[in-house]
């Protein structure tokens, strides 16, 4: 796929690796369809893609919402006249021990609405989301590119049963539409960053994070740019498909 005047719709497109996917696109030449449920993020994203000569719209909506997404990208294909890809990277972080124990007695749980928070915008968003744009693609006869953000934490991370199970799925979801649709000519990929240089990072306790990046071969965290050209990457690569590209400095080997 050309990038070039394609219309790509960024979910969490308003900050961190949303923001920089649309930059890096925006640069490019695509025609962007920024989602997200923080308004002024957005328009800030925005306005710095238009910087780069753009076609910019937004959208604020939660990928978490039947009704809001369904609308929503019928709106965004109906605005651009058409719709190309989609990068499912909308995601959010509610760490917690499952368990904490103190003198033999069970003292605090990952509660239901931490597990539930997280997997309706990090699973459901996705399976919406990817849902309502895969339609699209098919019924246009013309295909398009779905790219969905997994994690490194896909293979289980201590505090993450929510964050890791939600991106697993994310990751498996990717394999079974990369089956399902290549008959619509919908090519889907994913991508599972290792600890990248974002806010959500940020939020990480500096003790947490030091030991984290001893743990990565390259002994660094991974910038925003080296995953923004990955997306450009599986969208210029036509036979690429139904594959996780893990971008983490070598972190799972
Ligand atoms: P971020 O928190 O900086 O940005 C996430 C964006 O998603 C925000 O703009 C937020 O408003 C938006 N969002 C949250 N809930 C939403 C909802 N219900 N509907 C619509 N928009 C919503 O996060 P980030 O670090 O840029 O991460 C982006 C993606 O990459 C996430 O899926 C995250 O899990 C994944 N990821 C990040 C890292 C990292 O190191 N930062 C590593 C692996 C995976």
């Amino acid at each position: 796929m050309q990038i070039a005047n394609s219309v790509v719709a960024i979910t969490g497109g308003g900050q961190g690796l949303g923001r920089a996917m649309a930059e890096h696109l925006a640069k490019q030449g695509a025609r962007l369809a920024l989602v997200d449920v923080n308004e002024e993020a957005l328009q800030a994203s925005a306005e710095a893609c238009r910087e780069h000569g753009a076609d910019v719209r937004t959208y604020v909506l939660n990928v978490a919402d039947e009704v809001q997404v369904d609308e929503g990208f019928a709106r965004i294909n109906a605005d651009f006249g058409g719709f190309h890809v989609l990068v499912n990277n909308a995601g959010i972080m509610r760490d917690g021990m499952l368990l904490k124990v103190k003198d033999g007695k069970v003292t605090d749980r990952m509660s239901l609405s931490q597990w539930q928070s997280v997997i309706d915008v990090n699973l459901t968003g996705v399976f919406l989301c990817g849902r309502a744009a895969a339609g699209i693609m098919a019924e246009s006869g013309q295909g398009g590119v779905i790219v969905n953000i997994s994690s490194l934490s896909r293979a289980g991370n201590m505090g993450q049963t929510n964050y890791s199970a939600s991106k697993a799925g994310v990751a498996t979801m990717t394999v079974s539409w990369g089956r399902e649709l290549a008959r619509y000519g919908i090519r889907v990929a994913g991508i599972a960053p290792g600890f990248i240089n974002t806010d959500m990072v940020a939020q990480m306790r500096p003790e947490i994070l030091d030991s984290l990046v001893k743990q990565v071969p390259l002994r660094r965290l991974g910038e925003q740019e080296e995953i923004a050209s990955t997306v450009a990457f599986i969208l210029e690569n036509d036979y690429l498909n139904g594959r996780v590209l893990e971008i983490d400095g070598g972190a799972r080997l």
